[in-house]
């Protein structure tokens, strides 16, 4: 087993969900944690949440994903005492809208694209080079179940989870040769904020996601990150496909 304590483990899409779950779980087990989102009140409340159970280390990013230079000057010049992340959970992400690709609304496009895809390879792209030049670390990509099978109305936000795995991929080849690991979970679905999130905060419509099945918490896959990240480090798990029991 590879201890996580004291590692700086940066998460991001922390402000709640699989994010939070994360963080909390890697809190538990030791790490300092770096937290990123653009809802700052949350991260704050977190992270006095963290330090009040655990005595946590945080610092928190109030930041925007898809914001190019923000992403890459605030990643690149972290105070001094928070360089050096071990891991990187790629989280952030959203779904937006149900439609048919001839009915679909390009902002909505625009949004799952910048922050899945844009969003997490600026995030790989400002952290990795200090996890080659310290020969370590570890990169924890949340695909989803629908980069593998695309889904009725769900064309763009499951190719830019196909695009996740595409990059999990390519990143594992670019890092062979140095002990950097790289692993993709890929959940079905999880109760969090994302069908709200998807549906334009129509909390009645997001209910009816989750009907006539007990959906994974972000636990469940909290859980599955901290033990990727657990394993010794010749062990790397690429992949990992998570669903409820009762979903096809
Ligand atoms: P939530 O909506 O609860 O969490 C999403 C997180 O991503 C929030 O913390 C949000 O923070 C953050 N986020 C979204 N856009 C941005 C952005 N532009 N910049 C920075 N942070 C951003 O949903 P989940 O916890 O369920 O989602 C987490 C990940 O899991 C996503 O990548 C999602 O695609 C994936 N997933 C979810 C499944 C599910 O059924 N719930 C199934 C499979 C995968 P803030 O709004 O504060 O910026």
């Amino acid at each position: 087993m590879n201890s996580v304590k004291d590692k700086i483990v940066l998460v991001t899409g922390a402000s709640s969900g699989i994010g939070a779950a994360c963080a909390k779980r890697f809190a538990e087990a030791g790490s300092r944690l770096i937290l990123l989102a653009r809802r700052g009140d949350r991260l704050q409340e977190l992270a006095g949440e963290l330090h009040r159970q655990w005595g946590t280390a945080v610092h928190c990013l109030t930041l925007d994903v898809r914001d190019r230079d923000g992403v890459m000057s605030q990643l690149t010049q972290l105070p001094v005492d928070w360089q050096g992340v071990d891991i990187l959970v790629n989280n952030a992400g959203l779904s937006r809208g149900l439609d048919k690709l001839q009915e679909g609304d390009l902002d909505d496009w625009e949004e799952m694209i910048d922050a899945n895809v844009k969003g997490l390879l600026y995030v790989t792209r400002a952290i990795v080079p200090g996890m080659v030049e310290r020969q370590g670390g570890h990169i924890i990509n949340i695909g989803s179940i629908a980069g593998r099978h695309a889904y009725p109305r769900g064309n763009v936000y499951c190719a830019s989870k196909a695009a996740v795995r595409a990059i999990t991929q390519g990143l594992k080849q670019d890092l062979l040769g140095t002990p950097i690991r790289v692993s993709e979970i890929d959940p079905g679905l999880v109760e969090t904020e994302f069908s709200e999130v998807r549906f334009h905060g129509d909390r009645q419509r997001a209910s009816e996601t989750y009907h006539g099945l007990t959906p994974l918490t972000g636990e469940d896959i909290a859980d599955l990150v901290w033990f990727c990240a657990s394993r010794p480090n010749h062990v790397n798990i690429s992949e990992m496909l998570v669903v409820p029991t009762d979903q096809a």
